[in-house]
């Protein structure tokens, strides 16, 4: 038979499995049980809206461990894989936050040595290669009346071919590593360890996980029907009452061994468990497991809700951005159980959208197992749950800032994106909801702080909030409209996102007290003596600020003066309500309604620069030359592209040239 390849990534990762020196090679147990538990869920699944008549309880894990062949069988009754699908699954598994973190670190030996990877990162069916040196997976998918076999000793691939399976499912069998001096392999052969591991793993998996245990028992007699025994020809120890009297020792019962099939786990779904019992290794280990996330979570959240509806809930938060959270790839929502039976896999309902990221399950016995999707969106329950839901999680935030700032941080950096984007599309609706869970980036402090205390910092006779806005905190850092304030003592919170500026207009001020963006011209700063001192010289300069104004043209709606530009001889703002950064993000979108921001070139009438401007004023020519430089370096201060690069390095050279 045809020997296939394993795809790159797969094989890679295959490598790592094969030659692991993890302690914990156990592991693999726990993900061939999850994989299993998965293909029954998806059976069950689908035989609800089949109408086949499958009945939950004779779906089933197994356990076949035989010590004579060394070989481990784990089968399931579950939904099977084709032949497309055992290729597909089987042949191209790219885990590759476990291959990513790999390669990070090779080369680098304490860290793949003590770090954890193995049993951080979720590892999958190819784990199963620490333990097996080779393995057959024998599989028939639910509706199809063909098997197939799965067969591969590890990295120089594997084959598929056809084969007999009399009912639907799945069997693996691993051929287990011969032990070396440092590894007994042959554990995973033993019935008390196997028994342990799924206790340890695998214990809420809420299909039986079942194998035959030898146990031994006091011999049963058969039964006698004398008196005492009333009949003569029992001759077993029990019964041995005939003439002579038995001594005490005697009496004791003989054993025998039985095999019994066994049912490994207790099937308690882990939500349904007292908190007080479970540790964080259960919760992340459950985690891991069930949303196929690599890492453990930034937290939990295990509540307990009775009352009109009751419902258990685990909720949570991850500790990295999924890589697809904002493209439309990503499938928001959470498990949703009828008394403990899955009924839907993701649902959005539960979640607000600014919560998308938040992973879990919830499992309530007031919605009914049959009720249709259509249905169950209008359903009063539901709504109820989401509304718990969203104010729970809204509190364990709240005390994480209080309490764990460092966390909080780290949420902030990976999520706050989103609860932005709750305040700008919900028009401003959940403004009060969320806005205290904001962090922003301060410019005077160089950290990041709410606004709350940003509000309780405000310096005396302060009566906006004031921001400034660009690409990256290192670029706005730079607008010589900054130095201004941080200078005359204000706070001045930094928004390098695109969502900023317009969050910002719908929350509508903060506690009364208004956003303001640095480069407005009418903050409520600096006294109303100096900006008449402005407004004079302005008047003063008419002349050649209208001269500027009609060199530029189009390219800007005024030319003024302004005392806020510090070091700098011009900078750039706007007016009205397109920012320059608005702007920016529009032009990106795509179906770009292309509007502008009206540009404002601000002069620094203290900067000798301004001097040169009215040394040249009527000499047309040069004035062009320097107010086309001026504007493009402002263009370039506020993060912007230079119009034209040609110009520009002919202006330069132009200059250096006299
Ligand atoms: P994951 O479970 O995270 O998807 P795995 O490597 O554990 O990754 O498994 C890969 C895929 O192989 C699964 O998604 C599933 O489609 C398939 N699979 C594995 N084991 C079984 C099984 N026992 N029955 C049916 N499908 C299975
Ligand atoms: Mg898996």
């Amino acid at each position: 038979m045809e020997k296939k390849q394993f795809k790159t990534e797969s094989k890679r990762l295959l490598d790592l499995m094969i030659n692991s020196v993890y302690t914990n090679k156990e592991i693999f147990l726990r993900e061939l049980i999850s994989n299993a538990s998965d293909a029954l869920d998806k059976r069950y699944f689908k035989s609800l809206t089949d109408n086949s008549d499958l009945v939950r309880s004779d779906l089933e894990i197994r356990l076949t461990p035989d010590r004579e062949a060394r070989t481990l069988m784990i089968s399931d009754n579950g939904i099977g894989m084709t032949r497309d699908e055992l290729e597909a699954n089987l042949g191209t598994i790219a885990k590759s936050g476990t291959l990513a973190f790999k390669q990070e670190n090779e080369g680098n030996e304490q860290v793949s040595e003590d770090m954890d990877i193995i049993g951080q990162f979720g590892v999958g069916f190819y784990s199963a290669f620490m333990v097996a040196k080779r393995i057959t997976v024998l599989s028939r998918a639910e509706g199809s009346d063909e098997a197939w076999l799965w067969e591969s000793e590890g990295l120089d691939g594997y084959t598929i071919g056809p084969a007999e399976k009399d009912d639907v499912g799945t069997v693996i069998t691993l051929y287990i590593k011969d032990n070396e001096d440092e590894e007994d392999y042959g554990r995973f052969l033993e019935t008390y360890a196997l028994r342990s591991l799924v206790t340890k793993y695998s214990d809420y998996i809420r299909y039986p996980i079942k194998m035959l245990i030898e146990t031994s028992r006091p011999k049963q007699h058969d039964e006698c029907e004398c008196d005492e025994c009333n009949h003569d020809e029992c001759e077993c120890d029990e019964c041995k009452h005939d003439d002579e009297e038995v001594s005490e020792a005697e009496k004791e019962p003989e054993y025998e061994t039985v095999t019994e099939d066994a049912t490994l786990n207790s099937m308690v779904p882990l939500w349904r468990r007292n908190k007080a019992e479970l540790t964080d290794e259960d919760y992340n280990g459950f985690y891991t497991d069930k949303f196929h996330d690599y890492e453990a979570p930034l937290m939990h959240i295990h509540s307990k809700t009775e009352g009109a509806i009751s419902y258990n809930s685990i909720l949570y938060i991850p500790s990295e951005v999924p890589y697809n959270l904002y493209s439309k790839g990503y499938k928001r929502g959470l498990q949703l159980y009828s008394n403990g039976v899955m009924i839907m896999e993701s649902c959005e309902d539960l979640l607000p959208e600014y919560f998308g990221f938040v992973k879990g399950l919830v499992d309530s016995s007031d919605i009914s197992l049959n009720i249709s999707r259509e249905l169950l969106q209008q359903s009063r329950q539901l709504r109820a749950i989401a509304n718990g839901l969203k104010k729970k999680i809204k509190s364990e935030l709240d005390k994480m800032l209080e309490n764990d700032r460092q966390s909080y941080e780290k949420f902030f950096k990976n999520f706050g994106l989103s609860l932005k984007y709750g305040i700008y599309e919900s028009y401003g609706m959940e403004t009060s909801f969320l806005q205290d869970l904001l962090l922003y980036y301060s410019a005077r402090e160089e950290r990041m702080i709410t606004l709350k205390e940003y509000v309780a910092a405000m310096i005396e006779n302060q009566t906006e909030i004031y921001y400034a806005c660009g690409s990256d905190i290192d670029g706005i850092k730079r607008l010589p409209q900054l130095k201004y304030m941080l200078d005359k003592g204000y706070d001045v919170l930094l928004m390098p996102d695109n969502v900023d500026e317009f969050s910002l207009k719908m929350m509508n001020g903060y506690e009364g007290k208004p956003f303001k963006s640095i480069t407005d011209n009418d903050l409520n700063i600096g006294g109303e003596e100096e900006k008449k001192a402005v407004e004079e010289r302005q008047t003063e300069n008419r002349e050649l600020l209208d001269a500027i104004k009609a060199a530029l043209g189009e390219k800007v709606h005024e030319v003024r003066l302004s005392n806020r530009l510090g070091d700098s001889p011009a900078a750039l703002a706007s007016d009205g309500p397109i920012s320059l950064e608005m702007e920016k993000v529009l032009a990106d979108l795509p179906n770009n309604n292309s509007m502008k921001a009206d540009r404002i070139l601000e002069l620094n009438p203290d900067h000798p620069v301004f001097e040169s401007l009215r040394s040249v004023q009527g000499d047309d020519e040069q004035l062009k030359t320097y107010a086309g430089l001026l504007y493009d370096q402002a263009l370039l201060l506020a993060g912007l592209k230079i119009e034209d690069p040609t110009e520009f390095a002919a202006r330069i050279t132009k200059l250096m040239a006299k």
